[in-house]
């Protein structure tokens, strides 16, 4: 399939953690571009905003709940959401969590939960809906993070899972090429969303002033960036980490 043959207008998109912050904008941004979206958060009702904000744009989006770390409910949900919307050609795995600790402090529990919903839900979805991409040449965008690539103090759990979230996106790429699947994912830098509104004050102004474009970045950023592999640009970009951090990932 060329660029030509491929328009999002139409598709049937999933996002997971849709309810807020990154997730919300990609769901937004994707419903603009004409795609049916199946919004997927801890709790369906989270949702409801995101789903009014897509009905917007286009005539199918609709609201689930799951933990995307159990693998037997995200099969369920998929299948759900297969039925429902009669395909699945764009899956955007967004879900995610942190939970920081130093390595000395870091429970077993702080590593396999961040781990459990960052990585193993990525793979979840991905395993759960590899037949309908297939079918439909589709597209799927990881969302990563910059600490994947760099590291951070204080994040081995959330800078693992994401590394590991770059590595299966590669692989799955691999794989699936041959049916026509674009697998990529997206790094992310300091984005302002409820996941980092935590870190303020001195913290935040030092890592403001690391980043070379000397700004924070906003969700729809992110969504640019997803748009462009989800639509027809992408088309020929597969196994990629697309960074997008105004520069904090080149360091001094
Ligand atoms: P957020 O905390 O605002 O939203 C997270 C979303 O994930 C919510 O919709 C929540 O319901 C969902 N979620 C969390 N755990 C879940 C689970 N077990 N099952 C189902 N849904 C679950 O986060 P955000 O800042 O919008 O981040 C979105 C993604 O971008 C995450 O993967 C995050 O790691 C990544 N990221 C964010 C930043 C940033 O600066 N905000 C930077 C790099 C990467």
């Amino acid at each position: 399939m060329s660029a030509g043959d491929w328009s999002v207008e139409g598709k049937a998109a999933l996002v997971t953690g849709a309810s807020r912050g990154i997730g919300r904008a990609i769901a937004v941004r994707l419903a603009e571009m004409g795609a049916r979206v199946a919004c997927v958060a801890t709790r369906a009702d989270n949702c409801s905003d995101t789903v009014s904000a897509c009905l917007e744009h286009t005539e199918g989006a609709a609201a689930y709940g799951v933990d995307v770390s159990s693998t037997d409910a995200v099969a369920e949900l998929v299948k759900e959401v297969q039925s429902e919307f009669g395909a699945i050609d764009i899956l955007v795995n967004n879900a995610g969590i942190t939970q920081d600790q130093l390595l000395l402090r870091m429970t077993e529990d702080d590593f396999d939960r961040v781990v459990d919903v960052n990585l193993k839900g990525s793979w979840n979805f991905l395993k759960a809906a590899a037949r309908p991409l297939m079918k439909s040449g589709g597209r799927v965008i990881n969302i990563s993070s910059v600490v994947g690539v760099t590291g951070n103090a204080g994040q081995a759990n959330y800078a693992a899972s994401k590394a590991g979230v770059i590595g299966l996106t590669r692989s799955v790429a691999k794989e699936l090429a041959g049916r026509g699947v674009c697998v990529n994912a997206v790094a992310p830098g300091f984005i302002e969303t409820d996941m980092t509104s935590e870190i303020s004050g001195a913290a935040a102004e030092q890592l403001q002033a690391s980043i070379p474009l000397g700004r924070v970045g906003s969700a729809s950023e992110i969504a640019d960036a997803v748009a462009w592999l989800a639509g027809p640009g992408g088309a020929y970009v597969t196994g990629q980490t697309i960074i997008v951090d105004g520069g904090l990932s080149l360091g001094g």
